[in-house]
């Protein structure tokens, strides 16, 4: 029998009736301004959070910096983290199991929606990239048995960190370069939906690749066709799917090194596609004034709103965008248009469009209404674990 540890070595977080509440309800974050009591607490502490009648309401990491104070684990005690992380990266992976198909790059753990708050972990076929975006995670034994538990299962020919330097300040971690964890290699091929991309583990956005449209490339690739446009097009996701079932397309992005990984995408897939360097705003406009007509055209532009207080005018960005696509559209053409803001909501998305298509005389039916991948699980009673929009519109 292994020793009972006493209760009175995890320390405690006292948290308001609010706080309690959110927990009650399933929500697994606790803003500071709920916390009631957590003097003298280690940064990234294992935590007993009590109510405000000490009464015990499940285990929880502990924030000494983030606003987030609070990132709850379990209604039982946790007395041995590392533990419980093991088990959960196994239950992550055999959740993949059974709904990832047809790709050899996914996102293996999505932080609270794995139950694992702070953790993300992509694999791009033999490789893969984690991040680390809370105190708790960042702790040396936590590391240690996440990169030991993920060789165990994968056995990787490599595991790469990719550090956000913005994110470890407001957490007060110390800086940390993105870099390798294991072994060398860096860069490699992967495959989703018969299409195939390069891999720089240590260049690029998010964890290298948009992972969480994959379904999406395939649905939209189902109903494209003719002259398509892929409006911030990044390294190709929508026009390399696009131009593998017959499209001719052209993609546009700010982003040089994007553009230039676009292409290399490419020609390893053997299309050929038209890459334009340029701010999607400024072509939509110039093209829809100059008369330019498309069959498909999709937009999936960064995240506008990143806070509820410029909802308004994300809404305006996400409007003429879709004004200036819809105006382009031949009858019967596909709008696929997106939203990564978890601000705006899929209603949000849908009034915009809807507004856009009568402003232009133009009749929309939606086609598909969907979010992002399954391997992006999104939690019922935390919100803010689905933030994806992607909706497939077939205009008249
Ligand atoms: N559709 C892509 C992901 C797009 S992410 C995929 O599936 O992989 C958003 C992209 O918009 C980024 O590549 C960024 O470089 C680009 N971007 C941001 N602002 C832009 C602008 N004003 N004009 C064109 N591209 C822009």
């Amino acid at each position: 029998m292994p020793t009972k540890l006493s209760s009175l070595e995890i320390p405690k977080v006292r948290v308001s009736h609010r706080g309690a509440q959110r927990l009650k309800a399933g929500h697994v974050w606790v803003y500071r301004s709920d916390v009631l009591a957590a003097d003298g607490i280690a940064p990234g502490s294992l935590v007993d959070v009590v109510d405000e009648r000490g009464r015990f309401l499940g285990t929880a990491f502990y924030s000494s910096a983030s606003q987030i104070a609070i990132r709850w684990l379990s209604r039982d005690p946790v007395r041995e983290p590392e533990n419980m992380l093991r088990q959960r990266i196994r239950d992550a992976i055999a959740y993949r199991e059974r709904v990832v198909q047809d790709t050899n790059a996914y996102r293996v753990v999505f932080s609270e929606g794995d139950f694992l708050p702070g953790l993300i972990v992509d694999r791009y076929r033999d490789l893969l990239a984690i991040e680390i975006l809370t105190q708790a995670m960042d702790q040396e034994s936590m590391r240690a048995a996440i990169v030991s538990e993920l060789s165990d299962a994968f056995e990787p020919t490599a595991i790469l960190e990719r550090s956000e330097p913005k994110i470890r300040e407001l957490e007060q971690l110390p800086p940390r370069a993105s870099g390798l964890l294991l072994g060398e290699k860096s860069s490699t091929i992967f495959a989703m939906n018969g299409v195939k991309f390069h891999y720089d583990g240590l260049a690029g956005q998010k964890t290298g690749a948009f992972l969480d449209q994959r379904e999406n490339y395939a649905a939209a690739a189902q109903y494209a066709r003719g002259q398509a446009l892929d409006a911030f097009c990044y390294q190709g996701g929508f026009a390399l799917h696009l131009a593998r079932h017959g499209s001719r397309v052209t993609g546009v992005d700010s982003s040089r090194p994007a553009l230039e990984m676009a292409d290399r995408n490419a020609e390893l897939n053997g299309c050929s596609i038209e890459w334009i360097e340029g701010n999607a705003f400024d072509l939509l406009r110039d093209y829809s004034a100059a008369g330019h007509r498309y069959d498909t055209i999709v937009l999936d532009p960064p995240a506008f709103a990143r806070s509820r207080s410029t909802l308004e005018t994300a809404l305006r960005g996400y409007k003429e965008l879709n004004l200036r696509a819809i105006k382009m559209l031949s009858p019967g053409g596909i709008l696929i248009s997106c939203s990564c803001s978890y601000h705006v909501s899929e209603r949000d998305l849908l009034g915009v469009v809807s507004d856009a298509a009568h402003d232009n005389r133009r009749n929309l039916r939606i086609l598909e209404s969907r979010t992002q991948a399954k391997d992006h699980p999104i939690l019922c009673s935390v919100p803010e674990t689905g933030y994806l929009k992607c909706l497939i519109f077939i205009v008249s």
